[in-house]
Order: C-alpha cells, then sequence, then structure tokens
C-alpha cells in the first residue's frame, strides 16, 4: 500500500480493484459479499495509514469513475462530477468556467468521493457547504440517489458509512469572476506552501480539533515538535503533521501518535482523537 497512500507506509491488500462503471462496481459489491470478502473504499489514500503487514479486506478504487459534467443554471452551475476524481482537478475545472465554491479547499490531494465521506475543508470551508445531492453504493450493491444538506455533515464527518461509496457528487456553484477566483486559489497554495510540510510524505492533520482549537497547539505546548520514532516525525513545520523522513514504517507512525496522545494528555489534560484512518492495526 505505499504506493497507494501518501503516507508511503504499509503492506500488501489482499484485492484492489477498479471497477469501470455503476454495473461494475454494483455486481464486484454483491460478489464480494456473496463469497463473505469484507471490503473497503479507497480514493488517494491521502487520510489513512495501512500497517505494515497490510490488509485482508478487498479494496475497491473508483478512480476510472471520473466523470465531470457542468450544467447551467441563472447564478452559475450545477457540476456533477464523479467519485473518483481529483479534487484539486476538479477545483481548477470550476475555476476555468468562473465556478466558486470550492476556491478554499484547493490543494486538498484527495478525491472528490474521499472528500465528501471525510466532509474534507480548509480556510473555514467544507466541501458540503456547496453539495446538493450524491450517489452511493450500499451494502447490497445498490445505488441510491440522496439530497443532502450542509447540516447533514459535520466536523470532519459526513452520513456516508463505512461500508458506502460516493460514486458521484453534484455541486451548486455560483458565477464569479474568474481572476478573484485565481487570486482566491493562488493564496490558498501559497499559505499551504508556507505552512504545510508538502516537501515529505503524509497524511495530512493527523488529530481533530479540540473545541474549535486546531490540534497542533496542544502537541506543541506539549513540546513535541520534532519528536522522532525510527524516520517518523512530529513536522517541525506543523505540529499536526507527522511525516515520514524517508524510511519510516506503519508501526513507527502508530507508536508516534500514541505517544503524542499520551504525552499532550498527561501534561495538559486534553484528549486527541485522530483525524487520519489507521487501516490493519488491529488483526
Ligand atoms: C498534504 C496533505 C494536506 C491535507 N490537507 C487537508 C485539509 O486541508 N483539509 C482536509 O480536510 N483534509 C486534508 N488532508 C487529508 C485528506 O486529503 C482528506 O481527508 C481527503 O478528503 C481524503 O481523500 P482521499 O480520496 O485521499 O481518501 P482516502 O484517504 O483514500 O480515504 C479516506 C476515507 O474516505 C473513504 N473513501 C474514499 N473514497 C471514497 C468514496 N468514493 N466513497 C466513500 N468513501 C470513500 C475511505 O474508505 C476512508 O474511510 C490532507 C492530506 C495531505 C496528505
Amino acid at each position: 500500500m505505499k504506493r497507494y497512500t501518501s503516507m508511503r507506509v504499509g503492506g500488501p491488500a489482499e484485492l484492489l480493484l477498479y471497477p469501470v462503471d455503476r454495473a461494475d462496481i454494483s455486481a464486484m459489491v454483491r460478489r464480494l459479499n456473496d463469497g463473505a470478502v469484507p471490503c473497503r473504499f479507497l480514493g488517494n489514500g491521502t487520510n489513512i495509514i495501512v500497517s505494515d503487514e497490510g490488509i485482508r479486506e478487498a479494496l475497491i478504487r473508483i478512480t476510472k469513475m471520473n466523470r465531470l459534467h457542468f450544467q447551467k443554471t441563472p447564478d452559475g452551475a450545477i457540476a456533477e462530477v464523479g467519485g473518483g476524481y481529483s479534487l484539486k482537478r476538479f477545483i481548477k475545472e470550476c475555476a476555468k468556467r468562473g465556478l466558486g465554491g470550492l476556491e478554499k479547499l484547493y490543494w486538498i490531494p484527495g478525491s472528490v468521493g474521499g472528500g465528501i465521506r471525510m466532509n474534507a475543508g480548509s480556510f473555514g470551508r467544507s466541501i458540503s457547504d456547496t453539495l446538493t445531492g450524491i450517489d452511493l453504493l450500499n451494502e447490497r450493491g445498490e445505488i441510491i440517489e440522496k439530497e443532502v444538506r450542509p447540516e447533514d455533515f459535520g466536523y470532519r464527518a459526513s452520513p456516508v458509512g463505512r461500508y458506502e461509496c460516493v460514486i458521484s457528487g453534484r455541486f451548486r456553484l455560483k458565477a464569479v469572476d474568474v481572476k478573484e477566483l485565481e487570486k482566491d486559489m493562488d493564496h490558498v497554495y501559497q499559505e499551504r506552501r508556507k505552512n504545510h510540510p508538502m516537501e515529505y510524505p503524509s497524511a495530512g492533520s493527523v488529530f481533530k480539533s479540540v473545541s474549535g482549537q486546531s490540534a497542533w497547539w496542544f502537541v506543541e505546548k506539549a513540546g513535541l515538535r520534532g519528536y522522532r520514532i525510527g524516520d517518523a516525525c512530529v513536522s517541525e513545520k506543523h505540529t499536526n503533521f507527522i511525516v515520514n523522513l524517508g524510511h519510516a514504517k506503519a508501526r513507527d507512525i502508530a507508536a508516534l501518535i500514541e505517544k503524542v496522545k499520551e504525552e499532550v494528555f498527561s501534561k495538559l489534560g486534553v484528549k486527541l482523537e485522530e483525524e487520519v484512518e489507521l487501516w490493519g492495526f488491529n488483526g
């Protein structure tokens, strides 16, 4: 899984499947169910850490289900986009057409489906702000069209269950000045470059904010900036990132996550909760 995750660690997956269309993914899920083979959905692998032993589940990756269609409305457009589409590319395509609403999420490295499941967000905006509907594949392999509202989502939380797959999303976007959009996106990119350790593999923010306070603050206060276990390191640049300095093992990263939680709790009495998902660590 090193090749399929931005943290660049992890052993093998049992199966990696690429459905080409809706009929294909429905048939796949039904067949896996019939054989009692557990499965998970993998996007761009930018929010997960897979154990060194790997995972027993079959992984379904919908990168081939990446259609994009815009339909004009009086004040902008509705975009229908496949769950496997890159979020960054989607935002670029919107900007080209002068369509705003997602620009603050520019450069989040995941897929549209992964972004919806995680309710990804940055600079005070979330993917759910402009999302009006999703096509969702359920555990039985049926695809259901669902309307959604921002209230259905929470901080890094969505109504998408662990065994469901976002096949596509519908976004209501507003017509705005292209130059303004480009300026906003450039600002977002520059801020990210300045504040995030983009030069090393990572899985983004490791911990969720606590009562509105970003987790980096607690990690910093606990004196853990630059703390290392093997090649897993609390980033010097942003203390809510754990970076892989080269040859980190998944077990080093998991041990570092535990160490940070213990230190923050013992020194500050605050319980940090992971934003990243750990796959394959419990047998
Ligand atoms: C450098 C860096 C910066 C980041 N910055 C941000 C940030 O600013 N804000 C932010 O919110 N996140 C950020 N992230 C984290 C990550 O990019 C987001 O959580 C992203 O939305 C994950 O998308 P993905 O496609 O990579 O999902 P994955 O990591 O592949 O999967 C994450 C979860 O989503 C599920 N999933 C994936 N695809 C689907 C699908 N089609 N249907 C249903 N479930 C699915 C998986 O099963 C898993 O539970 C950052 C990560 C990195 C590496």
